[in-house]
């Protein structure tokens, strides 16, 4: 159908009631014997047609105002002001005038349309985030559970005479201690993945050697991988390879990275560290011989909490969020991460770095 804007409706209207008029007139005056010149008959056409066209036109302007002016400021007041002047020219302001060249029912259905389509996105958005908090709050409750009641455990056990006992109160005090450190290790991680998640972190990207970085890494972990009989071989033939990240942070995924191969590793097994050219960035490997992540975890394993084995991954006392922050991390650099595995061989975590440019 052809657009109705206000003028189109006012001008049909005014035409046809101005014809009618003309005709009632003239079979008036035709009855009642008076007989006048055809161009009287054209002018009264012509006024009763301008009046009425500007009569209707006002009526229109004061209805559309009073019914649709209501829907636009519900409209309104939820879209933003820029995308009313971009989008909206119903109006060709909030309180000025009515657009009147515009088709209104079309242009309101679709505004209205549009703004349904908005709120049903945001919904969804909201929904989500609540889902998420929801999910959040109970995770790190969950996780905070375990050290506070082992915590309360141990505390019980010395109030009610174990604190005399020489053979339990000083092992029960290191038990305690371990608790809390294990509770500051997912607080730590919790704020760090809140920083990370918020975007206020920010990366100071600057010309690293990852080769020397992992060789830093691997010596600060050496006594805890002594202690789980793990060896840490980084491939042998390469020297420095320079790339674009933030110091600090790459430690910190290879430390997360390192940490799980020594946590899910062989025991007496071997962690092999491995750089390869992959033309505009580099790949880092890090892969152990434990006993390998099952096919169908893989595609969650990145997310918080996520844990294949409940009991063993909480009694090696991780918080659930190392990966998660190594994903965040490698995404900040805008780079990828990824895991292949085999049950019963081992896993590779692996993640890209962008090559610096030049020497
Ligand atoms: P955490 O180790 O604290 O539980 P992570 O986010 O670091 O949390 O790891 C998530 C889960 O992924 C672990 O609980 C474990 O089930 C699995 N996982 C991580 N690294 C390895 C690995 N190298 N070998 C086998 N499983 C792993």
């Amino acid at each position: 159908m052809k657009e109705l804007t206000p003028k189109g409706i006012a001008i049909r209207v005014a035409f046809l009631l101005s014809f009618l008029v003309v005709i009632v007139l003239g079979m008036v005056l035709i009855s009642n014997q008076l007989f006048l010149s055809i161009y009287y008959y054209f002018l009264f056409f012509v006024i009763t047609l301008a009046i009425s066209y500007f009569g209707f036109l006002l009526a229109l302007e004061k209805f559309i105002y009073k019914k649709i002016k209501l829907i636009y400021r519900t409209i309104h007041n939820q879209k933003l002001k820029k995308e009313i002047s971009n989008t909206n020219k119903l109006f060709f302001s909030e309180d000025i005038a009515l657009n009147k060249d515009k088709d209104i029912i079309n242009q309101v259905q679709q505004d209205v349309l549009d703004w349904v389509k908005t709120n049903q996105q945001e919904i969804s958005r909201l929904k989500g985030l609540e889902t998420y908090r929801r999910e959040f709050v109970g995770n790190v409750s969950h996780e905070l559970k375990t050290p506070i009641f082992s915590i309360q455990g141990y505390i019980l056990t010395l109030l009610e005479g174990g604190l005399d006992d020489p053979t339990i109160n000083k092992d029960y005090l290191i038990k305690a201690n371990n608790s809390v450190e294990r509770m500051i290790a997912i607080i730590e991680d919790l704020d760090e993945i809140t920083k990370l998640e918020s975007g206020r972190l920010a990366m100071k990207i600057e010309k690293i050697d990852i080769v020397q970085l992992v060789k830093d890494v691997v010596d600060s972990l050496e006594d805890r991988a002594k202690t789980a009989h793990v060896s840490i071989k980084i491939q042998k033939e390469v020297k420095s390879i320079w790339v674009m990240a933030d110091y600090g942070k790459i430690c910190q995924v290879i430390v997360n990275l390192i940490v799980n191969a020594i946590k899910y590793g062989k025991e007496e097994g071997e962690i092999q560290i491995k750089f390869f050219d992959m033309h505009d960035t580099i790949l880092i490997e890090v892969a152990d011989e434990g006993e390998g992540i099952e096919a169908h975890h893989l595609p969650r394993l990145f997310e918080r909490f996520y844990r294949t084995d409940k009991g063993r991954a909480r009694q090696n006392g991780g918080s659930g969020l190392g990966l998660s922050i190594v994903k965040h991390i490698i995404e900040a650099h805008q780079q990828t991460v990824n895991v292949r595995s085999s049950t019963g061989v081992g896993s590779t975590f692996s993640f890209t770095l962008e090559k610096a440019k030049g020497k």
